[in-house]
């Protein structure tokens, strides 16, 4: 079986692929592995850019571990199974009348693939999805279960990139359910970086998408309303998801792989078509939109006050490059998982992107040079050039996570090429 990410330019071809149903399941291939001397990866929904997943050992699906193994709507709190994806997540808190305080743009992950990469939505006072998480069930490289409830581990199994263990199970904190408001609307670029502070303070969610050779903005601000709901009907929300956003992106896309010339032409009018869009809507249906064209991305985590320098410094590069693909800034509340790439500092995380089978190396190289000139930490699920020489100075608790690892996973059973790069080789090496 031949493994692939949702790009579908990261491949892996398995020793063995096993589906577990249960953490007893996946307890007993730990071990099985652990006597056949093969590495163990967890797939999630494949929503990484990285070589995260990758293994030629044993390969493990949570897919059928997606229950909800109990809720405490009172005490806002669900027990879930790791495999969970984000969608199903948000429709059985719905149920219960909870939500998650934040998301990103997609709702395909599973609930533990998306935290052990730090996996962050927008918003100046809130942190990345790992920070609702209050204990994990996880089994250990020896095959042992063990519920990790607080102290030095949870800090660490927060954000683990999977090099801590198997995890079965977690426990979330969630909030009430809430209804947005979601206003995107053009701008000025200058206008936005000039009231950068204010904007991002001025609204629950604020970020903003900034085109290549184009000096309009797409500003997405969404804010927590009493009014009732108004989902769009199928076939507007067809329009405006699949027909306006993603058939123009993949039409533009297509031109400009074609075409690399025309793309300050077609970025030009693409911004200059951008018109004022509103949506109240259950906030999970705010936040998140279908993702329909293929791209790569590298997104890095910068201090927040070198927002508009970097974003400035990236915009200046991209134009020297055939991208087509706007730059995507948010912001993020410091949080104190030890491998947050928005750990002890507020955060201003830029993405940079290009469409499927358009050069990506060059651009991408050209960004991390910039984010290397004011530290920024790289996104553990997406495109980076780090090495754990370079990353071990940018995490004050890079030794207390190594630490943890030594002890869960002391002969690197959860290892790959991915985590022995940035990670480093297992203490027992
Ligand atoms: C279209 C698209 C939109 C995205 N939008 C955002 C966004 O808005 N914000 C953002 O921050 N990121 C975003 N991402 C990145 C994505 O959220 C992360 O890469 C996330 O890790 C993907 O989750 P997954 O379930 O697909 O995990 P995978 O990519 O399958 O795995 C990610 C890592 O988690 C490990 N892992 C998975 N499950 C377990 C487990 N049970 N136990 C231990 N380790 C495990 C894997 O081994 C791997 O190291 C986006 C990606 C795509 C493709």
């Amino acid at each position: 079986m031949i493994w692939r990410n949702w790009t579908g330019d990261q491949t892996c071809a398995p020793a063995e692929v096993v589906r577990p149903r249960s953490t007893e399941e996946v307890a007993a291939a730990v071990r099985r592995a652990g006597e056949a001397g093969r590495v163990v990866r967890v797939a999630g929904a494949g929503h990484s850019f990285s070589d995260a997943v990758l293994t030629d050992g044993v390969l493990l699906s949570l897919d059928a571990m997606d229950r909800v193994v109990w809720a405490d709507p009172g005490g806002r709190r669900v027990r879930v199974q790791a495999g969970i994806r984000l969608r199903a997540l948000s429709e059985r808190l719905a149920g219960y009348g909870l939500a998650l305080e934040n998301m990103g743009d997609v709702d395909a992950q599973s609930i533990a693939g998306a935290t052990a990469t730090g996996t962050h939505g927008s918003g100046v006072e809130l942190r990345n999805l790992s920070a609702a998480i209050e204990a994990v069930q996880l089994v250990a490289g020896d095959g042992s279960v063990r519920e990790l409830d607080g102290g030095e581990a949870l800090l660490a199994a927060r954000v683990s990139v999977g090099a801590l263990g198997v995890i079965t199970e977690l426990t979330l904190r969630c909030v009430p359910a809430y209804v947005m408001r979601g206003v995107d609307a053009p701008a000025r670029l200058d206008d936005v970086l000039d009231r950068l502070d204010e904007l991002a303070e001025g609204s629950r969610h604020f970020e903003f998408y900034a085109f290549p050779h184009s000096e309009t903005v797409l500003t997405r601000t969404n804010a927590v309303v009493t009014a009732p709901a108004r989902p769009p009907g199928a076939v507007r929300r067809w329009t405006e998801d699949v027909l306006l956003t993603n058939h123009g992106l993949h039409v533009a896309c297509g031109l400009a792989r074609r075409r690399p010339a025309l793309i300050p032409a077609i970025s030009r009018t693409m911004t200059a078509v951008l018109s004022e869009r509103v949506r109240i809507d259950r906030s999970d249906r705010i936040f998140v939109s279908p993702r329909r064209v293929r791209f790569t991305e590298m997104e890095q985590a910068f201090p927040r006050a070198a927002a508009a320098d970097a974003l400035r410094a990236i915009l200046g590069e991209v134009r020297r490059h055939p991208v087509i693909f706007p730059i995507e800034v948010r912001f993020v509340a410091a949080d104190d998982a030890l491998l947050s790439p928005a750990g002890g500092r507020e955060t201003v995380y830029i993405a940079t992107h290009n469409y499927v089978g358009m050069p990506w190396e060059p651009y991408l190289r050209a960004a991390a040079a910039i984010g290397a000139e004011h530290g920024a930490r790289p996104h553990w699920g997406k495109r980076h050039f780090h090495t754990a020489a370079t990353l071990a100075p940018l995490y004050p608790g890079w030794e207390r996570f190594a630490a943890v690892r030594s002890e869960l996973d002391p002969e690197g059973r959860f290892t790959n090429a991915y985590v022995e790069r940035v990670l480093g080789a297992p203490a027992a090496r």
